[in-house]
């Protein structure tokens, strides 16, 4: 029966087929979606690790699989109060697995990183007032999936020529790495970087696009034009969602699930060798004395907050289910 047959409230339908679901969705314990909105990605991200489990089964990464598989199986929250009747949960405990392509860990890590830089960023902007940021995207042509490590290497070590040339104007810059899948299966890395220059940028020191792409091209050492992007980020209140976009996952979900071909899953496998051991997150110039930490992998993927004195009233566990894609809650009874 579609979903939007069911009406519980209108007693002209309650027939047998009705009153019988009616009755599994009461026998059913609440969903952690429905009980909190603000967790609902939980069910999308423990959906999409599934995705990725099933690619590593019976490979050469099947302890992948394995890991992924126990990864973040029960969460445990902390009741806590609100003003309001709604439900306010805060993670407690969950066991995560940490494999670099799991989608609950590298949300779990986003999140972590977000809060660091945010932590941090009032201090810099404290100390720096007059500093303006540039949001740069570099870029270079595809690559073969199997030479992408290489290709990775080759990148950093010629943002590292570009940061020295003489006309660079970032003082501290985040750079993330991020993969995406070309469309003939190759492999199309680029950089995100979020850039600090001195106020001066604007005025004798600023780099046009095409000064920018020259550059850029130098430092690669390559004779065609590579496709790069500068933007001025106006407000600050712009920095927390490019801040937000920088520190998110390396690929997008899509990309490393595929669309169900062969050829999806070989070249998943294929990434998963050539990004391991490789770093998604880097801190250079003023940056380093501020945002360093970015480039440890969090401990924490939790999210302690020790400021947060206000005591538990109660705790919820919550279980995956595999077969409906979502978290219910637990009952061991
Ligand atoms: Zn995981």
């Amino acid at each position: 029966m579609p979903d939007d047959n069911h009406d519980f409230g209108d007693r002209g339908k309650s027939d047998g087929s009705i009153i019988l679901k009616s009755d599994r969705e009461k026998r059913s314990n609440p969903a952690l979606s429905e009980l909190s909105a603000k967790d609902k990605p939980w069910d999308i991200h423990r959906a999409e690790s599934d995705q990725i489990e099933k690619h590593y089964q019976g490979t050469e990464f099947q302890r992948y699989s394995e890991r992924i598989n126990s990864c973040s199986e029960f969460l445990d929250f902390a009741l806590r109060p609100t003003q309001s009747d709604a439900l306010n949960l805060k993670l407690k405990g969950a066991r995560f697995c940490r494999v670099r392509t799991c989608m609950v860990c590298s949300w779990r890590k986003s999140l972590m990183y977000k809060a660091r830089v945010y932590k941090s960023l009032p201090r810099f902007l404290e100390d720096y007032p007059a500093y303006r940021f540039l949001f740069l995207t570099l870029t270079v042509k595809n690559c073969a999936t199997v030479d992408l490590r290489e290709t990775l290497k080759w990148m950093n070590q010629s943002f590292t020529r570009l940061s020295r040339l003489r006309d660079f104007p970032g003082v501290g810059w985040i750079k993330s790495v991020e993969v995406t899948k070309g469309r003939r299966d190759d492999a199309h890395p680029h950089f995100h970087c979020l850039l600090a220059v001195k106020s001066s940028y604007f005025g004798r020191n600023y780099l046009s696009q095409k000064k920018w792409c020259e550059l850029w091209r130098k430092s690669l050492r390559v004779d065609y034009q590579p496709v790069l992007d500068v933007q001025a980020v106006r407000a600050r209140g712009d920095l927390t969602p490019l801040i937000a976009e920088i520190v998110k996952y390396q690929t997008k979900p899509t990309h490393l699930i595929g669309y169900g071909r062969e050829k999806d899953k070989e070249w998943f496998l294929e990434y998963t060798r050539q990004i391991h051991g490789t770093r998604a997150l880097s801190i250079g110039g003023i940056f380093r004395d501020y945002f360093r930490e970015l480039e440890e992998e969090p401990v924490d993927l939790i999210g302690e907050d020790e400021t947060d004195k206000r005591e538990d009233f109660g705790q919820l566990t919550f279980n995956w289910k595999r077969a409906e894609k979502k978290y219910r809650l637990y009952d061991n009874s």
